[in-house]
């Protein structure tokens, strides 16, 4: 197996096709015997090249995260599969794809174990855990984090860094809309490595209080003991980032801090509202270091994951919800995991004041004012609501003339979904997009519609929108 960009030197002459009917076989019978999420998420990314003599295949993967997993997963069973498949002995290779070479930095082979530097022991402070503060919230753990296809990259990309720090994926990057449970990752990660490892240096960051204790370093002169504050600790958890915008000062305290620990391989994660090349006003080099380790998505949870969220959270509040409440809840409370726990709050409240057992009913009367606003259908101003908040363009420009891209886009791509999510006509839905004609919009919708076969970034993009808006 190689991490090489391309094959190895022996497969020079030997031709490779890329659209082979033995990875096309292999694929099928995963399809049959893996859980389906499993497939998805693993398996059905992959691309390989068979050599047309039948003696290898490279079978390519989008990044390091995923190749570790698939070795550790899935390698066996892939080679004995294919070697059946193949009738004849074939050489197995995991290759990362070319494009992920080029954008990312790997970290040197790895230590074997987490050194604990000994200046970060007993150093005074006023909550000394372990000699020091790490403002982390002991409540948000794994274990009380469900996992669902919505997280489960990123969750699994955490848990391997809280596993073993300062090795792989570093920084990992961990982005997504509000609620979603990025700041419950991060401790988690925090809590898990000092579970393992109590006397590891780990801190707990807001952005903006980074940005305060930047200030008040600036203001007290005590930039020094700032320093050798940051410094100094083994993992550094940073909450959302998108706060560093237009803090140059911050910025570069940051960069000097993030330096100084992946030199001495200490671990740093952070999260943010949006990837990192979609980040405004921060300097395109610390844009570039956010993105150097590894870059995970949270999504939207999907139904079932809703479910077993509610489900989890009322035992942990020792109340059993039958399941099919959770799916009348679930099916109702759509954005993010926030309101769901609202929701759940409000059914519970209401059971114990009203003493009364839960049940779909008590839940539609605990749950009224919300259903009320949830209950109105998808409509066009909520849409382009929707896609101006996730673009970060005003909601005016969906009915403005203007027509730089970077406006033009998005407005198609609330003409596309306003076709595809509502019954309105063309003609109607130009005249809501600032009295377009509706050939206008009939351009938008077809082209939108061919562009995300295509491009996979603005697919994901579609796929979260659709999920914000209707769950
Ligand atoms: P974000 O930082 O992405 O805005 P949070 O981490 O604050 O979101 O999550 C919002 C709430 O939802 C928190 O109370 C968190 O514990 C909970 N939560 C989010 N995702 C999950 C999950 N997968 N399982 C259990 N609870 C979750
Ligand atoms: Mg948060």
């Amino acid at each position: 197996m190689t991490f090489g960009a391309s094959p190895s030197p022996d497969s020079k002459d030997v031709e490779f096709d890329s659209n082979s009917s033995l990875w096309q076989l292999c694929i099928q019978q995963l399809a049959n015997e893996l859980p389906e999420q499993q497939f998805n998420t693993w398996i059905k990314p992959l691309k390989a090249d068979v050599a047309l003599n039948g003696s290898k295949i490279i079978i390519w993967v989008a990044n390091r995260f995923k190749l570790d997993w698939i070795r550790a997963q899935y390698f066996q069973k892939l080679s004995t599969m294919l070697e059946q498949l193949n009738g004849q002995p074939i050489k197995l290779e995991l290759s990362l794809s070319v494009k992920e070479i080029q954008h990312h930095h790997f970290t040197a082979p790895a230590k074997t174990e987490f050194e604990i530097p000994l200046e970060s022991r007993g150093i005074p402070d006023d909550t000394p855990v372990n000699g020091h503060k790490s403002r982390l919230n002991t409540a948000l753990t794994f274990e009380n984090l469900v996992e669902g296809t919505a997280n489960r990259m990123a969750r699994a990309a955490a848990m391997h860094v809280a596993t073993i720090p300062g090795q792989l994926y570093n920084p990992l990057f961990i982005y997504g809309g509000v609620g979603l449970g990025k700041t419950h990752l991060i401790h988690a990660v925090g809590n898990k490595l000092l579970a393992d490892q109590p006397d590891a240096k780990v801190l707990y960051i807001h952005a903006e209080q980074f940005v305060s204790d930047v200030v008040k370093a600036y203001q007290r002169k005590t930039f020094a003991e700032f320093k050798h504050h940051y410094h100094s600790l083994d993992l550094l958890l940073i909450d959302d980032v998108q706060f560093f915008a237009n803090k140059d000062r911050t910025q570069e305290e940051f960069f000097n801090a993030f330096e100084a620990l992946l030199a001495k391989k200490s671990h740093i994660v952070m999260t943010s509202d949006t990837y990192p090349k979609g980040l405004n006003d921060i300097h395109e080099r610390l844009v570039s270091r956010f993105d150097s380790g590894l870059t995970v998505a949270i999504e939207p949870p999907e139904l079932e994951m809703r479910v077993a969220i509610l489900i989890s959270k009322a035992r942990n509040e020792g109340t059993e919800m039958p399941e099919e409440v959770a799916f009348f809840v679930a099916k109702n409370v759509r954005s993010n995991v926030r309101e769901l726990e609202g929701a759940l709050r409000k059914i519970l409240a209401y059971s114990r004041f009203n003493q009364k057992e839960i049940n779909i009913q008590l839940a539609r009367d605990a749950l009224r004012d919300l259903l009320s606003i949830q209950n109105r259908q998808i409509s066009v101003e909520n849409i382009q609501k929707t896609v101006a908040d996730y673009y970060k363009i005003k909601v005016a420009d969906m009915y403005s003339k203007k027509r730089p891209a970077s406006i033009a886009k998005p407005r198609q791509i609330a003409m596309y979904l306003a076709k595809e999510l509502t019954q309105k006509s063309l003609p109607e839905i130009g005249e809501l997009f600032g009295g377009r004609d509706h050939t206008t919009v009939l351009h938008a919708v077809r082209k939108i519609g061919s562009e995300r076969q295509q491009l996979n970034d603005l697919n994901q993009q579609l796929h979260v929108l659709e999920q914000t808006l209707k769950g």
